[in-house]
């Protein structure tokens, strides 16, 4: 193939640029999309880490939550958004669930995000209104078996790891409740707080604070092991739910095409972050801590990503939970 002299130097300006970008990156306010409502638990380590990045970066991360649909709509903005590395996005287990919940999708969870890094994995706590009237976990049990049709719980929508949890749960219940979805457990919080919805299980990042206040009824925490920060909760596994266990992972991208010196920027900042005293400490505080360096890189993410898909495929199939 040949080239005039003219396509040729349009060619080698256009990669000087390119270097030039990722050189000066990032030369502007960085946006990280959340895909729930603020003060939920995703917003809680999206800012936290946000914050602690853009020390690293020298430039300012602003959050956007661009709540509903489970994570769906906030993830299917962000795979539209220009990838030159000024959009990033937080998002959790979700990202692995929706192409088997969402018969159509916007977006394709794999090909349409550049990965940057795994952040942390949250356990998550069976929580009811302060007055709700099982005093511990097997009463719960005994009194959600006897009045399912009549009891509801709160969750961030279809795919979203409350929901997740709740069908987990209910299935091994054999029960069958009614599901309020909210844009984020954040405003979901909120109505379990005001006794408008009965339980809701939601990650440690958004109910240690509540729990410690006896604002709210916990039952169980959804790890195999107990939460340090929350030392009186007992397992579900230990209380008569033999193998319930889920923990919510969360990882870090960017919109499909951005530069690969860039997506490597952030991993480093990223990296950088989780090792801040700040983070470690108000993590510990929540119930939860940051992952490795080793798996806060785009290739641990990627990785984790398509075993999360391949894993939760069939479960949710075979729970026969579809969206429209
Ligand atoms: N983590 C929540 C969930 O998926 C949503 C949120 O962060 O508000 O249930």
């Amino acid at each position: 193939m040949k080239f005039s002299k003219t396509v040729l130097t349009l060619m080698m300006s256009l990669a000087a640029a390119g270097a030039a970008h990722a050189d000066d990156y990032p030369s502007k306010t960085i946006t990280m999309v959340i895909p729930f409502a603020a003060g939920g638990p995703t917003d809680t380590v999206g800012r936290l880490v946000g914050q602690a990045m853009s020390k690293e970066l020298k430039q300012q991360i602003i959050v956007e939550n661009v709540g509903g649909a489970g994570g769906t709509v906030g993830a299917g903005k962000v795979a539209r958004s220009a990838p030159d590395g000024y959009t990033i996005f937080l998002h959790h287990i979700g990202h692995s669930t929706a192409p088997a919940l969402y018969k159509k999708m916007s977006y394709s969870a794999t090909d349409d995000f550049e990965t940057i890094g795994l952040v942390t994995d949250v356990p998550m706590t069976i929580v009811a209104r302060k007055d709700f009237p099982a005093k511990d976990f097997k009463e719960l049990i005994t009194y959600i078996k006897a009045n399912a049709a009549k009891l509801n719980y709160a969750n961030a929508g279809l795919g979203s790891a409350s929901h997740l949890c709740g069908m987990l749960f209910m299935s091994a219940l054999e029960a069958d409740m009614t599901t309020v979805p909210y844009k984020g457990t954040g405003p979901a919080m909120t109505d379990l707080l005001a006794g408008q919805v009965d339980l809701m299980c939601d990650q440690t990042t958004n109910t240690t604070s509540q729990i410690k206040e006896s604002k709210i009824k916990a039952y169980a925490v959804t790890t195999k092991t107990k939460v340090p920060s929350l030392p009186d909760l007992p397992t579900a596994d230990s209380q008569g739910l033999k193998g319930f266990e889920v923990a919510v992972w969360h990882g870090m991208y960017a919109p499909k095409g951005t530069p690969k010196a860039v997506v490597d920027r952030l991993s480093g900042a990223l990296q950088t972050a989780l090792k801040d005293p700040d983070v470690i400490k108000r993590m510990a505080d929540l119930g939860t801590e940051p992952v490795s360096k080793e798996r806060a890189t785009p290739a641990a993410l990627r990785a984790h990503l398509r075993t999360e898909i391949d894993r939760w495929g069939p479960i949710i199939k075979k729970a026969g939970v579809y969206a429209d």
